[in-house]
């Protein structure tokens, strides 16, 4: 049988702040374990909670991104349920009045519609080791940003590809805006996808299936297809599909049953008499839209139109912000942005994703695309310079003039040259005069570049080499 299939996604982001979601500890990652703790984040008897302000903003920055409304008051509510992870039996979240509401996310050509964006603290971390299990509570009370797609609308998610390119875009927008740093190694940015799978044209939904806290987007897309097949084979098989949450297991490439059944009732939510309601200002949402930076659209728009680059080249750009961050800073020094591009869509980002670190800084490469593009140094001789120079210390113009890999046009140097090869091969430039064959011509520029040891331009060459030969006649 055919089946629709409709995805919806819950993806988890930690907020960047310098503190935590409700007390003063320090938000940061890879701290030693339970150093950044206090009664508050771990839930003694009497802590009060006091909520950060500026996790609110980065929730409303986030939103405001995306194009959410936002709620002009926001509530906290106590979300009950025990893990060890969580020592105070309840999560601080938001569940009747989030922060953001309505947001929509253009994935391909489908305009996905979202519910929801709302802040939460985080849990902590189990830690396993042989038999033993460690908890690190440093995560706990971290101010997490959840958004919520809304499956309940058209148009739905419907293939892994979808969701993980509306993953990427989301990733994209949160790093770009500054509101979270979204690194998938971290655990920054987490998704829970549930899945579930209707005859083709039927407006009924199927029993929804959930997947919890995957983590990095090669996963998800395998956990994805695992489960629409997984799906599909029980539906044509006759069977029904259980309401559960599983959990995937990225070694084996399979999922297996977690837990069945668990719906809001299950949580008790009720409003947190700790914390008070947040109230948001129409001068607060002006404010913050203002300090929004540039977002990847529109970025994207400017590359393609104002400095002419492909949507290919632009897109390989954009895909990581420190690397179009420092592109920008080269163009403002060299404004070229298709001749810079072209160096970074190959040289650096070739070197980069091998692993070598940005190893060049602005003032170095900028000299030597420019001397590129000046004629001053061959191609091929620049690139294999860049490999030399790279991660270390030199200054590019005196080590290239130092190693002599400059071109040297403006003397003498290449008129000597071409003369001794033309007395060399004086057969050859004599077939040449009859024949005014390119071959030829090419067989004898490739001879004065060998004499030159590549310090001339070869089309420079080319056009003296010709001059000579046409006057010569
Ligand atoms: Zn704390």
């Amino acid at each position: 049988m055919q089946y629709d299939v409709i995805i919806g996604l819950e993806v988890h982001a930690e907020l960047k702040t310098k503190s935590k979601c409700f007390c003063s500890c320090k938000n940061e990652y890879g701290s030693s374990p339970n150093s950044n703790c206090c009664p508050v984040c771990v839930g003694l008897p009497g802590a009060l909670p006091v909520l950060n302000k500026y996790a609110v903003e980065q929730t409303i920055k986030a939103g405001l991104a995306l194009g959410f409304e936002i709620n002009p008051i926001a509530i906290f509510e106590r979300k009950n349920y025990f893990y060890p992870d969580l020592a105070k039996a309840y999560q601080i979240s938001q569940l009747e009045k989030p922060i953001c509401v309505n947001g929509h996310l253009k994935v391909f050509d489908k305009n996905i519609p979202i519910n929801r964006i709302h802040l939460e603290e985080d849990a902590g971390k189990l830690v396993h080791s042989g038999n033993e299990t460690f908890v690190d509570y440093n995560r706990g009370g971290v101010p997490l940003i959840e958004l919520v797609t809304d499956a309940l609308k058209e148009p739905h998610i419907e293939t892994a590809d979808e969701a993980i390119e509306f993953l990427t875009k989301l990733r994209q927008i949160y790093i770009y805006s500054g509101v979270a740093d979204c690194e998938l190694e971290k655990g920054q940015m987490r998704a829970d996808v549930n899945i579930s799978l209707r005859p083709k044209g039927s407006n009924r939904f199927g029993t929804k299936v959930e997947m919890k806290n995957l983590m990095g987007f090669r996963s998800i897309h395998s956990a994805i297809e695992y489960e629409i097949a997984r799906q599909k084979e029980i539906l044509d098989d006759g069977g029904k599909i259980e309401q559960e949450t599983r959990k995937w297991d990225f070694e084996k490439g399979e999922s297996y049953t977690m837990r069945t059944k668990e719906n809001a009732e299950d949580y008790r939510y009720f409003p947190d008499p700790d914390l008070l309601a947040v109230k948001i200002s129409a001068d607060d949402i002006e404010r913050i839209k203002k300090s929004l930076p540039p977002l990847p659209e529109q970025i994207k728009n400017k590359y393609m139109q104002e400095y002419g680059l492909s949507e290919y080249d632009t897109d390989v750009l954009l895909a990581d912000k420190s690397i179009a961050d420092f592109y920008e800073q080269c163009i403002t020094v060299y404004p070229q942005p298709k001749s810079v591009a072209n160096w970074f869509t190959t040289e650096i980002l070739a070197r980069i994703k091998g692993g070598a670190g940005l190893g060049i800084d602005k003032k170095n490469l900028v000299w030597l695309i420019k001397a590129v593009d000046e004629k001053k140094i061959q191609r091929l001789t620049a690139k294999e310079f860049l490999a030399d120079i790279w991660g270390k210390d030199y200054d590019a113009e005196a080590e290239a003039k130092k190693r002599g890999i400059m071109a040297d046009l403006s003397s003498d140097f290449v008129f000597n040259i071409l003369d001794k090869v033309m007395a060399e091969k004086q057969a050859v430039v004599e077939q040449f005069k009859r024949e005014k064959d390119e071959k030829i011509l090419n067989f004898l520029v490739g001879q004065v570049m060998k004499e030159t040891r590549g310090k001339a331009n070869a089309q420079e060459v080319m056009e003296k080499l010709k001059e000579k030969l046409i006057q010569g006649e």
